[in-house]
């Protein structure tokens, strides 16, 4: 499609404003979407929710820019960011954000078979089958291509075996995308990437209890799991490559544009009470949300330009860096939000403290993952030195 012209944008954001005026549902307002992508039993106890998938999937605006065939509208990446803009400024959120849309979609729209992408991309754009990642293993995290989960070819089938860890929402996920080894001669050379179905017979997801007493991640065994021929992504050894794209698609959605970060310098003002000049009464304090605020103006300016660059080629090697800086501001900012609360944001459970600043505790240990999912802090930085920087490895 062709990009737009100046004129069009504004007829778009005239038309995404009024749709999603109509479609989205009051109730959701200003509700983290997260709670719903996360957590299957959650959307399906929520009406509004369900209501507000089922609008999105028919208007294809979940997944804009993929084909009507795929679940999509067959819009430009222009128009999907005018809807993701709408959508913040009423306090929306997209439900049908998912694994399925950050990660595999995108992976399966450059490297699937055309039965392959019809069998799987519509129930992503409805999100209707949730999917998990079955990268990491228990000796192979950062250096991913030791893994060895061994799959062999049966014939008719393949059949795999071995255990994966850290697997995000794999007990409520209907579908798994897995490395496997095909080769065990040769090591990135070695992997291939299945697709498997979570009811299979011969799998088991475990749920791992963290210290909070919620689950957020499983260990998952495949003991000799049946896997369809037809579920290969691409060629047989070729999973290192798919994967690496699939690794940007996911560090890419990890860094993208919160350009409607909440400010912390009114609640700081709440808190800790204004000196004489009108100024959050903490100079040290001042400065440091200053330095934050800058931070993320620098990095919203950086992630235009990176984007601006790629053009249609999809994330490149520079979404390792921007990853870092994002894991950075969001780390800073809930360090922050905890210290402008004091000892009110160390509230765990109970009444005397408010929903946010039970929330901001929950922030503060969550914004640890950040520079882990995904791909560590120090993997980012070989990555950055290696390929953008041309570094030696
Ligand atoms: C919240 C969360 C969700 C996750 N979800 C998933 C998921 O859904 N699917 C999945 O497959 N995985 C998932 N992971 C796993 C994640 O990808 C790994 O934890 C991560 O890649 C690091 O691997 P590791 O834990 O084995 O640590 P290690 O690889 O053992 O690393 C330990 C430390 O050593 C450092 N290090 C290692 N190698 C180098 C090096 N070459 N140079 C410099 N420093 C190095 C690392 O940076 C790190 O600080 C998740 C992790 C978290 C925290």
């Amino acid at each position: 499609m062709a990009e737009m012209e100046p004129i069009d944008r504004e007829e778009f954001r005239q038309e995404a404003r009024a749709w999603l005026k109509a479609n989205f549902p009051p109730a959701l307002t200003n509700v983290p979407g997260l709670l719903f992508q996360g957590d299957a039993h959650a959307a399906a106890a929520n009406a509004d929710y369900q209501l507000w998938r089922e609008r999105m999937t028919d208007k294809g605006w979940g997944v804009p820019t993929w084909a009507p065939r795929y679940g999509g509208a067959g819009l430009t990446e222009a128009h999907g960011k005018i809807i993701g803009e709408e959508l913040a400024a009423i306090g929306g959120f997209n439900p049908i954000r998912s694994y399925g849309t950050m990660m595999l979609g995108p992976t399966l729209l450059e490297y699937g078979d055309e039965a392959q992408k019809l069998e799987h991309l519509p129930f992503i754009a409805s999100h209707e089958r949730r999917w998990c990642q079955g990268f990491s293993e228990p000796g192979a995290g950062s250096d991913l291509a030791a893994l060895q989960t061994k799959c062999i070819d049966m014939g008719d089938h393949w059949l795999v075996s071995g255990q994966k860890i850290w697997t995000s929402g794999a007990d409520q996920a209907d579908w798994c995308f897995v490395l496997v080894r095909t080769d065990t001669e040769r090591k990135q050379g070695g992997i291939s990437f299945l697709l498997v179905d979570m009811q299979s017979e011969g799998i088991e997801a475990r749920p791992i209890v963290l210290i909070s007493g919620s689950t957020h991640f499983c260990e998952v065994f495949f003991n000799d799991v049946k896997v369809p021929k037809g579920n290969l992504v691409g060629e047989v050894n070729q999973g290192w490559t798919i994967a690496k794209r699939l690794l940007q698609f996911e560090r890419n959605s990890l860094s993208e544009v919160k350009a409607d970060i909440t400010p912390l310098a009114p609640l700081a003002h709440d808190y800790l009470g204004t000196d004489a000049l009108g100024r959050i009464d903490s100079p040290d304090l001042r400065a440091r949300l200053v330095r934050n605020a800058m931070r993320h103006e620098a990095y919203m300016a950086t992630v235009r330009r990176l984007a601006a660059e790629a053009k249609n080629g999809g994330p490149s090697h520079g979404v390792s860096a921007l990853k870092n800086l994002w894991s950075g501001i969001i780390q800073e900012r809930a360090e922050l939000l905890v210290e402008i609360m004091g000892a009110d944001g160390l509230g765990w459970a109970g009444d005397p403290y408010s929903a946010a600043e039970k929330e901001a505790t929950r922030a503060w240990l969550h914004s640890k993952a950040f520079s882990i999912y995904g791909g560590s802090y120090e993997v980012q930085n070989n990555i950055t030195a290696k390929r953008t920087l041309g570094l030696p490895g």
